[in-house]
């Protein structure tokens, strides 16, 4: 096992323990990852939802079969890919994550990010894309183009819940995000020699 995958387990199991914030009351799964920890592309979602709490994965219910279904549309199974959320415990009623909740459970997501060390970083919806990206601008806005990110391509898109409810448009949108995800893994990057040897944990990925 290479190191980098022994650090992820050792990180998804103070995870699975950790109570520093009020999440950790309510849960009943802490939902750390989930596919492969060597995967060259990355997807960032936002937190867990009710199916997701009960069985510990990312991306199990009706919005992570449509994440699967735009994965195998460019030919990509989920097992190839690594997925994570911004914050590993469900809020209740599924609310959004408070700033504070963010802030304690960033570490995790900061530290999958340089083990796993993929090549393009996708953030569903607002909230990894402004944590990742830093940029208070809406996801429709930002979404469908790939910006340059700790010598990676980061490439925003809807998050799939959106569009189970936007329909056609949002989910056509996201079928345009991933063909240009399939377009950067199969172009392999120019190296740049002031981002090349940085390492994003070191340098603050999200400060
Ligand atoms: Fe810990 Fe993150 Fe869960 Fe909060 S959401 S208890 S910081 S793992």
């Amino acid at each position: 096992m290479t190191s980098s995958r022994i650090l992820l387990e050792e990180l998804g199991a103070r995870a699975a323990v950790c109570t520093a914030c009020s999440l950790a009351a309510t849960r009943n799964h802490v939902v750390f990852a989930d596919g492969n920890p060597e995967a060259d592309l990355m997807f960032v979602g936002e937190a867990p939802g009710s199916n997701e709490d009960l069985q510990g994965l990312p991306f199990v219910g009706a919005a992570g079969k449509l994440l699967d279904r735009l994965l195998g549309e460019i030919g990509i199974k989920r097992e190839d890919v690594y997925i994570a959320n911004v914050i590993k415990c469900r809020p209740p009623g599924n609310r959004d994550p408070r700033p504070e909740e963010i802030d304690a459970c960033q570490d995790f997501l900061r530290m999958q990010l340089s083990l796993v060390d993929p090549r393009v970083v996708v953030t569903l919806g607002n909230v990894a894309t402004k944590l990742l990206l830093k940029r208070d601008v809406g996801i429709t806005r930002l979404r469908g183009q790939a910006y340059p990110w700790w010598n990676r391509q980061l490439v925003p898109t809807f998050h799939p819940a959106a569009a189970l409810r936007g329909g056609d448009r949002v989910l056509e949108e996201m079928r345009q995000d991933f063909a240009l995800v399939a377009t950067l893994l199969r172009t392999p990057p120019a190296a740049d020699p002031v981002t090349a040897a940085a390492d994003p944990e070191q340098l603050g990925l999200f400060e």
